[in-house]
């Protein structure tokens, strides 16, 4: 069985290698099947693809969207979609255009704590179409605003401090249907990042699948081993597809790494069976 690693990131939004020296990390890694889910933006997987062909491995072309849910910010990846579906792109386009305005946003409410020239600042350090937090935050870190980007997105990025402005993202039922419009299936990602109690968790995995929503990450990055229990039971009950994935966005990040990842618990259907016939994988 193929090693599959179905969360990751690119510069199109705000991983550090290019959609190409991201697929060759993977392969070497042993990965054999790939999901690039850049952030509201599907520009990357036209050159993974083509990484993909020379060194042998699988690319699934995703996205990671934003949305807007009870007024906070839940991301649901896209796995398999095609990159040039009409009503996807109008969607992520619209999401881009509030990145834009909030990357003016965010910098004008800085420049107000006497931290000036910040949006220019992150804006130079974006390789793609979207410009995102983690682009100020590694601004920030190179002012001298704080010693790693957890500490400044904890003093300065995050929900109720000075450069925080609320996610005005898609609807749960947008994003999902964007996906399944492109020919992909929507997955709820890191769903335990959330800190929800366990029935607001149930409520957004209920509306989610009335959306036509499919699985949700069990295995991630950001899961420690009890996340990963926890997230198994609420899959097993729904009857949601298990997806895993390292959410990879550098490897200045030493603690993700591309397809190191634990296994599936046991009872648990891989979201990777809806593709297996077409990848030829067993
Ligand atoms: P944005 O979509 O522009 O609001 O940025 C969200 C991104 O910021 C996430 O995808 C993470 O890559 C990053 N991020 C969010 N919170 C943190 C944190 N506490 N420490 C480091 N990176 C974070
Ligand atoms: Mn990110
Ligand atoms: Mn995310
Ligand atoms: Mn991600």
């Amino acid at each position: 069985m193929s090693c599959y690693d179905l969360h990751s990131h690119s510069w199109v939004s705000d991983g550090t290698l290019s959609p190409t020296e991201l697929v060759h990390r993977a392969a070497a890694g042993g990965v054999g099947v790939l999901a690039l889910t850049d952030h509201d933006d599907t520009a990357g997987c036209a050159e993974a693809r083509q990484a993909a062909v020379e060194c042998g491995l699988t690319l699934l072309p995703g996205v990671e969207v934003s949305v807007t849910w009870q007024a906070m910010t839940v991301h649901i990846v896209g796995l398999g979609v095609d990159p040039a579906a009409a009503e996807l792109e109008a969607g992520l386009a619209r999401l881009r255009e509030f990145r834009d305005w909030r990357a003016h946003e965010i910098g004008r409410r800085l420049a107000e704590r006497g931290i000036d020239g910040a949006y220019e600042g992150a804006a130079v350090l974006t390789r793609g179409r979207i410009i995102s937090r983690t682009h100020f935050a590694h601004y920030l870190v190179s002012r001298g605003c704080g010693k790693d980007v957890r500490e400044v997105f904890r003093h300065y990025l995050r929900r109720g401090k000075p450069g925080h402005v609320p996610g005005q993202w898609a609807s749960l039922e947008e994003a999902v249907g964007w996906i399944r419009a492109a020919g992909g299936v929507a997955v709820v990602a890191h769903p335990a990042r959330y800190e929800l109690t366990a029935s607001k968790l149930r409520r957004l995995l209920g509306e989610f699948i009335e959306c036509g929503g499919e699985g949700m990450e069990i295995v991630s990055g950001s899961h420690s081993p009890d996340d990963v229990q926890t997230m198994a039971r609420h899959a097993r009950t729904l009857g949601l597809l298990a997806s895993v994935g390292s959410d990879f966005h550098g490897p200045e990040n030493p603690w993700v790494e591309l397809g190191r990842l634990a296994p599936l618990p046991e009872g648990l259907t891989p979201v990777w069976q809806r593709w297996e016939a077409a990848l030829g994988a067993a």
